[in-house]
């Protein structure tokens, strides 16, 4: 059974401008937003929270960049992981912990798995729903981010294709990353690559006029239109690389990584 909680949704405590935040003492700015509530893909209630504006990402892969999580707005996203319910947010990517788990138990076959923190993740959410998170309208993010010169990871946790397109317009005046499993059915290859796990996958994607980022599980190495990720050939970042911005970039290469590289 969901776990339901009797306070209302939301409880937002107040909203903030980019100017009202750059005002602030530095130490009193906060680090964490929320920027847009709305329907999920299953259409419920989901919340959109961007951290890293003051507390610097510890991602090693992607370096300084803000990143943006969307998780459910009713429900931790431990719980919802553990339920099934993350479907909201992350649609039917077979990467989600409670499938790979039910496939272990049932099978005894080991599959890839989300590698996202769902504790860490259910701390910010708390935070956000014990109301100690400011609100941030998109289009003041986007001025923030690029005042801050900060790029943007569209996802970190949930699935981009979940926030409407017209929010990540609001806060495109940086460059930044983005990657969607939805690829088949929600069009948001201006900001994302298409997830995908194998060529034929990617051969459908790049048809339909998607980038994409394929895991290398057949282990073919990179094909016509493919480079292997710089992360992993040449150690950089991906605030540094920026590759995986969609049809937004002047790069028509797709990317490619390894299953077993230092990343995964
Ligand atoms: S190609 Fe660049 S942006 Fe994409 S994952 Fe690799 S390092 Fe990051």
């Amino acid at each position: 059974m969901p776990v339901v909680f009797k306070r209302p949704i939301g409880p937002v405590v107040s909203t903030i401008t980019a100017d009202q935040w750059l005002a602030l003492p530095k130490s009193k700015r906060p680090s964490t937003v929320a920027f847009w509530k709305g329907e999920g893909l299953d259409g419920a209630p989901i919340v959109a929270i961007l951290t890293g504006l003051v507390l610097k990402s510890s991602n090693r892969k992607t370096g300084e960049m803000a990143q943006s999580y969307i998780v459910r707005q009713d429900m931790s996203p431990m719980d919802a992981s553990r339920l099934g319910l993350d479907v909201s947010v992350c649609g039917t990517c077979d990467l989600r912990q409670h499938l790979v788990a039910k496939i272990l138990a049932e099978t005894g076959e080991r599959k890839a798995k989300c590698y996202v923190n769902v504790g860490w993740l259910t701390k910010m959410w708390t935070g956000w729903y014990t109301g100690q998170v400011v609100w941030m309208d998109p289009v003041e993010v986007g001025k923030l981010l690029a005042y801050l010169s900060l790029p943007l990871r569209q996802g970190a946790y949930g699935d981009p294709a979940a926030v409407p397109l017209s929010v990540w317009d609001a806060m495109d005046t940086v460059k930044g990353t983005s990657y969607s499993h939805q690829w088949k059915s929600i069009d948001i290859k201006k900001y994302a690559m298409a997830s995908v796990k194998n060529l034929k996958e990617a051969q459908e994607a790049q048809s339909k006029g998607w980038r994409t980022y394929r895991v290398d599980v057949e282990q073919v190495g990179p094909q016509a239109g493919e480079i292997m990720c710089p992360a992993e050939s040449k150690g950089v970042t991906c605030a540094a690389c920026g590759l995986c911005n969609g049809t937004r970039g002047k790069s028509a290469k797709s990317i490619v990584i390894d299953p077993i590289g230092k990343f995964n």
